[in-house]
């Protein structure tokens, strides 16, 4: 069977570290068994969901390269939920209620105050055709709730937390529909996870009394519910469910010249057995992923960590790769030298300014003046298809008797402006002879 999974953001706001998360694993869960990842946009609360939002969700997973293989919106499938609606009423699974908020809460507290669950206590169960009739006649419309089967125990083999089991007395008949007639979270996405063919939800462990209802959902639409596998919360560094990371999301990260390759490395291991490492190949991710190794304590989220990450990731890049992103003139080589120097593609344009120059003229004494106008002599009669920058410092050490620091320094400084940057010996040939005699002289 292939696996089908889904991510399913609800486009209130923007994409955060923590769904980013979930979209990453349902991909590559998906993508390790040649399966298909699918997004749907849950969008049936029509007030808080925004366009704006819809079209950002799009291009921050293009941006990640967790392309979709196909997209539904709930705001289309309306008539399907009315349709398999209509089939939970006729079957007597879901019935008409007409309490408040107000009176609700004061049920709630009722019975906590008697040492019993707060569930809610089925009294609309009570009410006779008359009585619907009688509020219809008033004006007043129900909302509905699914009602669960008490006599079957909930259970299923979670992915991650092992086999799980829910007693249905101890749930509330989850509303699936407000008096308005429009849609609450739960039911519409059994029915679209059915129609969609979903195999496997994997989501946060925020979900997992959800998927208590959920599951006996598929039961009374006659399916056959998916995997489920219910991932630990993604914390800050401090180990607490953290603001920064419920609004830290793909504008911000790029904004500080975060790679997506980086995010998804981390976060393809965050939470795992298998150490964080800079894997940049998306498909070598997949290949290894496992929901066996995910642990069940919450995964902590690190910055510090991200761009150290970053860095490796930034090191392995290739020049095709990064080539759109690179100031005017910066060739294969260039990138291969100034690379290993970065911790953000950005700073690229930084060193590829000490290439081609101006460079300030270095601040050194005379001895060291001397030293860099006999440098400028041996270099200009250097062959430069040859290791020139070997050559160079190998003839004037041989020549001045300098060496180490004395030796290379002032070269560096008189050749780049700078004590630290990439190796010379990539650098000089990218500066040129004629640049380079200049420079030193
Ligand atoms: N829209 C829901 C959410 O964002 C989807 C949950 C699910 O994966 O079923 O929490």
């Amino acid at each position: 069977m292939t696996t089908v999974t889904r991510f399913a953001p609800s486009p209130t706001g923007l994409l955060h570290v923590g769904n980013i998360r979930t979209a990453l694993h349902n991909w590559l869960l998906a993508k390790r068994g040649g399966g298909r990842f699918l997004l749907r946009i849950d969008d049936t609360d029509a007030e808080r969901s925004r366009e704006d939002h819809v079209t950002a969700i799009r291009a921050d997973l293009a941006w990640l390269g967790l392309v979709p293989d196909g997209e539904e919106r709930q705001s289309a499938r309306f008539a399907l939920y009315e349709r398999e609606f209509e089939r939970l009423v006729a079957a007597g699974r879901v019935y008409r209620c007409y309490e408040t908020a107000q009176e609700l809460e004061l049920k709630r507290k009722v019975r906590l105050g008697r040492g019993l669950p707060p569930v809610y206590d089925r009294a609309a169960l009570e009410l006779s055709e008359a009585d619907h009739a009688a509020r219809a006649a008033a004006g007043e419309a129900p909302h509905w709730r699914f009602k669960l089967d008490h006599a079957e125990t909930i259970t299923w083999d979670d992915g991650i937390r092992g086999p799980q089991r829910f007693d249905p007395a101890q749930l509330s008949d989850p509303v699936v529909r407000r008096a308005d007639g429009s849609w609450l979270y739960m039911l519409p996405s059994v029915i679209d996870d059915i129609a969609m063919g979903v195999t496997q939800v994997l989501r946060g462990e925020d979900h997992v009394s959800n998927t208590a209802v959920q599951v006996q959902m598929f039961t009374a639409l006659g399916a056959v519910p998916p995997a489920f596998a219910h991932e630990a919360l993604l914390v800050g560094s401090e180990g607490k469910l953290s603001k920064r990371l419920g609004s830290l999301g793909v504008a911000e990260l790029r904004a500080a010249g975060i790679e997506p390759e980086a995010l998804l490395a981390l976060l393809a291991r965050l939470g795992t057995s298998q150490p964080v490492e800079p894997v940049a190949d998306r498909a070598a991710l997949a290949a290894g992923f496992d929901l066996a190794t995910f642990g069940r304590a919450p995964a902590r989220f690190d910055e510090a960590e991200l761009h150290r990450l970053n860095a490796q990731i930034v090191h392995q890049l290739p020049f095709a790769r990064v080539a759109h992103l690179l100031p005017a003139g910066m060739d294969e080589a260039g990138w291969a030298a100034i690379r290993p120097n970065l911790a953000h593609i950005g700073e690229a344009a930084d060193w590829w300014q000490v290439v081609t120059g101006p460079v300030a003229p270095a601040d050194l004494g005379d001895e060291d003046r001397a030293y860099l106008a006999e440098a400028a002599a041996v270099l200009a009669g250097l062959d430069w298809s040859a290791e020139v920058w070997k050559d160079l410092t190998g003839t004037l050490k041989a020549r001045t008797g300098r060496k180490g620091k004395a030796l290379f320094l002032p070269l560096r400084l008189a050749l780049t402006g700078r004590e630290h940057g990439p190796d010379m010996a990539a650098l000089l040939p990218l500066i040129g002879r004629e640049e380079a005699v200049r420079r030193l002289a």
